[in-house]
């Protein structure tokens, strides 16, 4: 639209009649006002919307050559701009659409039908659609590069859970009643000590798999750092939240790995940053530990409180 208001007035410039200047002004005024409404237009919901942009530029060319023949004769070139412009916004496929439009234009700007009319048109038909393919393949490139540095960027290589750095972000979005959980493995430089860093990292890949397939759809598992993890369990009780731990450690036993895990559970609270209530599942967490490992706690609970244990159905000293 742009190139074809450009066209409009470089030719008021040319030696034209008044006629001709009138409707070229009536043609800018009816680009203009094309404008005006296209950028109203919500274009993200109608991706392939935007495939009006060239094709009115083509169209707009042609029907200013039934005007100034000889002025819009120059602007020929402007065809392959519209093919970069398809080409950089739109999938290859689109330029076939835009193939027969760009035909009429440029019959319409060059009305030469001569013996190589057909074997012209097909070629520059060619080079047309080649540009904005080659530009649809590398932006399709470009699209995926971003998407797998993006996700690369956020997850844990070891694991395929989510990074610290997607876990600053997820936690930034916890909401007052979602309950935040971390998880430690035991004793686990002894394991690195006795079969090796290759057996830990096994153990740390299989625990991560673990987690993402026994939490419910809602819930997120990040690898906090080392042998450490966080759940975000969104809109859970603490005494639910150690319910599902406490299943989700019989089964983790089940695993026979030998290696147990400790966990300490916090709830995140109105007025207080999420922060703090990870900061008072690590303080949970020492609790476990310090009660002997292999164990759950929440935080703010009395160790083996009467609430706690009823609803968990465990242990006194292991809620
Ligand atoms: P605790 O029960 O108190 O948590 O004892 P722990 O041994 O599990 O804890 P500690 O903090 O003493 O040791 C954590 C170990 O985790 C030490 C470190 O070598 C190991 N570790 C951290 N990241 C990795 C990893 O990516 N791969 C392996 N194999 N080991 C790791
Ligand atoms: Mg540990
Ligand atoms: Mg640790």
């Amino acid at each position: 639209m742009f190139c074809g208001g450009f066209v409009v007035v470089a030719a008021l410039y040319v030696g034209i009649d008044r006629n001709e200047q009138l409707m070229l002004v009536a043609a800018s005024a009816f680009m203009f006002l094309l404008l005006v409404v296209s950028l109203r237009v919500p274009w993200h919901r109608f991706p392939w919307g935007t495939i009006a942009f060239p094709v009115s530029v083509l169209l707009a060319l042609a029907v200013l050559a039934h005007v100034t023949a000889e002025v819009t004769f120059a602007f020929v070139s402007l065809i392959p701009l519209t093919f970069v412009y398809v080409g950089l916004f739109h999938p290859g496929r689109a330029a076939l659409v835009v193939l027969p439009v760009a035909w009429w234009s440029y019959i319409a700007m060059v009305p030469i039908f001569d013996s190589m009319a057909a074997i012209r048109l097909t070629g520059y038909g060619i080079v047309w659609w080649a540009t904005a393919q080659v530009l649809a393949v590398t932006m399709a490139l470009q699209r995926d590069l971003r998407r797998r540095l993006a996700d690369d960027a956020r997850t844990d290589v070891l694991t395929s859970l989510g990074n610290r750095r997607d876990l600053e972000e997820r936690l930034s979005q916890a909401r007052p009643g979602d309950c935040l959980v971390i998880a430690d493995l035991d004793h686990f430089k002894r394991l690195n000590d006795t079969r090796g860093h290759a057996a830990g990292d096994a153990v740390l890949e299989k625990f991560g798999g673990y987690l993402a397939q026994h939490i419910r759809r809602r819930d997120y598992a990040a690898r906090y750092g080392g042998e450490e993890f966080v759940l975000i369990l969104p809109r859970t009780e603490p005494v639910q939240a150690a319910t599902m731990l406490r299943a989700l450690r019989t089964e983790w036993a089940e695993q026979a790995t030998g290696v147990t895990f400790s966990a300490g559970i916090a709830v995140v609270t109105q007025g207080t940053p999420p922060g703090s209530a990870l900061a008072a599942a690590d303080i949970a967490l020492y609790r476990a530990k310090d009660a002997g490992r292999d164990q759950i706690r929440i935080a703010g609970t009395p160790i083996g409180g009467t609430h706690l244990s009823a609803a968990a159905g465990t242990r006194s000293d292991d809620t």
